[in-house]
């Protein structure tokens, strides 16, 4: 037998999420934060396109997504690196800069994914609490210890959608020691453009990372498409651990032709919001807790462990699928992705049938 490496063999094994719906019914996957519809038709048209270069390696500097990417948000295309996915990124961040000894710090209900990185690179996973289901940067900066290398905010947060303003982040990053890498991800940042000024000159001025990703606002979750906006000296390194043909001919050809359809992507964005707050109200009124989303999925808060469980089970029987949250202690609440209009109603009327058996 070969032996994997000690701290590899420790971690849990991957958890495939468990997509199937009950013998009879239809499935309605509210479990993995996808889009409400397909990527825009112009992706699509783009992607068909590109199969026929299929024989041929794709563009190892995805030149045209990152010229889409530069001419939407402003950005010189030299500080852009393009992932399979804004994991890719973050795991390739991790493997350049963290190893034993390093501490990552994060909050209570920071996006799973960096523990898992945190966890094959050996360094040490550190969270401090959240207030009121939303990152507190003080707390953050209470945390820091000599060894903290890396710093990973999710804004929005995912599982809990609540967001922080850019002058808080702006806050924290001044108060961070200038040695200290900054992770902003913004995975459902075109969400809440609107509401609030733009962070990626840090990665400019300062030691800081913005992360993107096709995969929630445009639609593009299966093309596996991320990108990110790095500080020079970073993006060197990283560039050295990524798959130097990391996205594939059809995933650049169909983000570059979503990027170039902003009025596509703002009016998901626009129904997903009006779903989404329409379903919150409806939440209330079963005396189901929500906090205001940013993102595409609500958090489901019920009164406890119990009843969140006897809901899913009702749900889960009626071929719903969201996403239980005792991995992140948050047992008493159900992650639901805000999907179709029709599905929606579905979705509440069962939830108000189950409301009724409380
Ligand atoms: C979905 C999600 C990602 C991963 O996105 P990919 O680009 O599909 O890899 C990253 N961060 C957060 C917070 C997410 O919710």
């Amino acid at each position: 037998m070969t032996l994997p490496q000690p701290h590899i063999g420790a971690m849990a094994s991957y958890q495939l999420a468990n997509l199937e719906a009950p013998e009879g019914t239809r499935l309605i996957s509210m479990a993995q934060n996808e889009s409400l519809r397909a990527p825009s038709p112009l992706a699509l048209d783009a992607a068909h396109m590109a199969l026929s270069a299929g024989a041929t390696y794709p563009d190892p500097d995805w030149s045209e997504l990152r010229a889409a990417i530069s001419l939407v948000h402003g950005l010189p295309e030299d500080r852009i690196l393009c992932g399979a996915g804004s994991m890719e990124l973050i795991a390739s961040i991790a493997n350049a800069y963290l190893g034993t000894g390093d501490e990552v710090l994060t909050s209570d209900y920071a996006y799973a994914f960096i523990k898992t990185v945190t966890q094959f690179t050996n360094a040490r996973f550190c969270s401090v609490p959240e207030i009121n289901l939303a990152v507190s940067t003080d707390a953050l900066i209470g945390g820091i210890t000599p060894a903290t290398k890396i710093v990973f905010v999710a804004n929005p947060g995912n599982p809990t959608g609540t967001r922080i303003s850019s002058a808080k982040l702006r806050e924290l990053r001044q108060a961070l020691p200038e040695n200290i890498l900054l992770i902003i991800d913004e995975a459902y940042g075109e969400f809440s453009d609107h509401l609030d000024e733009r962070l990626f000159d840090l990665s400019e001025t300062t030691n800081t990372i913005i992360l993107r990703t096709l995969s929630k606002s445009y639609g593009l979750a299966g093309m596996r498409v991320g990108w990110g906006c790095f500080p020079e000296h970073i993006s060197e390194q990283v560039r050295k651990i990524l798959n130097p043909n990391n996205v594939s001919i059809a995933s650049q050809s169909a983000a570059t032709a979503a990027m170039h359809d902003q009025d596509y992507m703002s009016e998901t964005c626009r129904i997903t919001a009006q779903l989404r707050d329409r379903f919150s109200e409806q939440l209330q009124e079963l005396d189901i807790q929500v906090k205001s989303s940013h993102t595409n999925f609500v958090l489901l808060q019920f009164r406890n462990n119990a009843e969140a469980s006897h809901a899913n089970r009702h749900l889960v029987k009626n071929g719903i699928l969201m996403r239980q949250m005792q991995g992140y202690g948050l047992g008493h609440c159900l992650r639901a992705t805000i999907v179709a209009q029709d599905d929606m109603m579905f979705v509440t009327t069962r939830l108000n049938e189950w409301s009724r058996t409380r």
